[in-house]
């Protein structure tokens, strides 16, 4: 069947429930930005021009969410708790019904075993007929709850799921056998998936699928009115439980209060937090449409460090606001910070939020050392200075969420079996860039002539490599370049076949060139002080990383 657009969200209102805060948060998010997502419903549509979209039979299980995983979450939304994760699931949600799928929704095993056909009171007894889902949308806890109910059917449907992970998860990590003989082994991973089927809330390591949400948009009357209303001594703080505002904040805080009314968003339950010096103008903690409207006013949105890659920054930048944050030096990661210790990644955070840092950046962004005072003092007043427009990019628009989502459930499939095979042809170049020749895999997406063949640095990642030539690593694509043929340009005397996330690649003292034998192995983001690495980068849409030029 083919999936019409959808623009009455109610039947989703009505899926998601009721009686737990979190539903509640959620719902009022999708009322709030109902509009948005049906324009971007009706240009999306203009756009695709009638493309064929088939409708998939599709469950999402949120797994944090269920009273079987403990739900820490729900009692905490209105005290300062983490909002991200339900901001996304929210979106998650509205997208999938936009699109036109066939949605069902679960926040509890017993649903979950209703909606898989497992019979009430068996328990573990595994699901022995076809997957009655084409896809099925869920979180680390979720997969555990399935692992348990639909016992050893789920290694026959894992190629169906998806599993939203905010942080990502690399290759090495979610390879059982290879995390536990090289140390990788951590709570999360270790599931053997293909690691495209893990999707983050922002582009980590392109190893994951970029899921994302989305931010408010503004038209152009509501930028014009914002640029007049602008407080241009106003700042809001970036932190909305107390324990973020601990320790060594007074410096920085006192030399922001020199030039700034300082406001925050702190949840309190009857008097001030003590964190929260009295200088501050304290709003306590707000809905999310009373945030936007002082985001709108204030000129500067500061960040303390915590917490990680969260939505408010962006939030912030939609509305006009400057986001100020600290640079980390050194970057943190799971091997020094507490915080992403035992996720499965060893990504290097080099900043509060590195994806404001990296991907918007000068004017919209400003990343300083905060132990700096004379850098951090002078950012504040460059900043009063510097008028900026509303900035939001487009991936994180709802059209661009739905553009993404729409390509993925008809491209992405993890389920048929793999085309590899050489189809390039390398040129002789100084940075040893090579292009898809025409030869063609038609089934293959993204499409590989968006393949570009291009050669590491010692110690460099292929996320870095591709990165510094205006590419990005696709992982789609190693299997097109794990072959003699690809090191072509390489002098090596040997070239032997392991089982290392760093491969293919070759090590330039030992002369020796390797290929990668286990295809789950293929990693964007592992890097080795002693190989060159072959990297499998593509092009891709301004604005809109997860796809290829040709992707749509
Ligand atoms: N938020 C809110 N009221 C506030 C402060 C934040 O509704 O007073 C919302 C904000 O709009 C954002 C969400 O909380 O969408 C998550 O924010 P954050 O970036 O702090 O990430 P988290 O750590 O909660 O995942």
């Amino acid at each position: 069947r083919q999936a019409a657009f959808r623009t009455d969200l109610s039947v989703l209102l009505d899926q998601v429930g009721t009686g737990k805060e979190s539903l509640s948060f959620m719902k009022r998010r999708i009322r709030r930005l109902a509009q948005q997502w049906v324009t971007a419903a009706n240009r999306l549509d203009a756009k695709l021009k009638q493309q064929w979209r088939d409708q998939k039979k599709i469950l999402v299980h949120v797994g944090f969410l269920t009273e079987e995983s403990g739900d820490v979450f729900s009692p905490k939304v209105l005290k300062g708790g983490p909002l991200g994760e339900m901001v996304q699931w929210a979106d998650i949600l509205t997208a999938l019904h936009v699109l036109g799928h066939n949605l069902k929704i679960s926040m509890s095993v017993k649903e979950l075993q209703g909606f898989l056909g497992v019979p009430p009171g068996r328990g573990n007894c595994p699901l022995t007929g076809p997957l009655p889902f084409d896809l099925i949308y869920t979180d680390y806890h979720g997969l555990q709850q399935m692992k348990q109910h639909m016992g050893l059917s789920l290694k026959k449907h894992k190629c169906h799921i998806r599993v939203i992970d905010t942080f990502g998860t690399e290759p090495a990590y979610n390879h059982e056998e290879y995390a536990t003989l090289h140390g990788y082994r951590t709570n999360w991973g270790y599931w053997n998936l293909n690691a495209r089927q893990y999707m983050t809330m922002f582009p980590h390591t392109p190893d994951n699928s970029f899921m994302g949400f989305v931010s408010e948009e503004l038209n152009d009357t509501e930028k014009r009115n914002i640029q007049q209303n602008k407080v241009n001594n106003m700042a809001v703080v970036y932190g909305k439980e107390a324990s973020m505002w601990k320790q060594g904040k007074e410096g920085f805080l006192q030399i922001l209060h020199r030039y700034m009314e300082v406001h925050g968003t702190v949840y309190y339950e009857t008097q001030r937090p003590p964190e929260v010096p009295a200088f501050v103008k304290n709003h306590g903690l707000l809905p999310q449409h009373e945030l936007q409207q002082l985001l709108r006013k204030a000129k500067l949105f500061i960040g303390f460090g915590f917490p990680y890659e969260g939505p408010a920054p962006l939030e912030a930048v939609a509305n006009g606001c400057i986001f100020l944050q600290p640079k980390f030096r050194p970057p943190h990661s799971s091997l020094n910070h507490e915080f992403f210790r035992g996720k499965p990644t060893s990504r290097e955070v080099s900043s509060q939020h590195p994806y404001a840092e990296q991907y918007i950046g000068r004017p919209h962004v400003v990343t300083v050392d905060y132990n700096n005072s004379l850098e951090f003092d002078a950012a504040i007043r460059e900043i009063m200075r510097t008028k900026v427009e509303p900035y939001l990019p487009y991936e994180y628009t709802c059209e661009g969420m739905l553009e993404r989502v729409h390509v993925y459930i008809q491209h992405q499939d993890f389920c048929a079996p793999e085309i590899t095979g050489p189809l390039f042809v390398p040129l002789p170049s100084s940075i040893a860039l090579g292009w898809a020749s025409n030869v063609t895999a038609p089934r293959a997406w993204p499409p590989v002539t968006s393949l570009r063949l291009l050669i590491s640095q010692e110690g460099q990642s292929c996320v870095e490599a591709c990165q510094s030539a205006g590419f990005i690593c696709e992982p789609a694509h190693f299997r097109f370049i794990n072959n003699k043929e690809a090191l072509l340009e390489v002098q090596c005397d040997v070239v032997d076949s392991e089982i290392n996330h760093i491969l293919p690649g070759f090590s330039v003292v030992r002369r020796e060139c390797s290929l990668q034998r286990e295809p789950l192995l293929f990693s964007c983001a592992g890097h080795s002080p002693k190989y060159r690495r072959l990297c499998p980068c593509r092009d891709f849409r301004y604005g809109q990383v997860a796809l290829c030029r040709d992707c749509l």
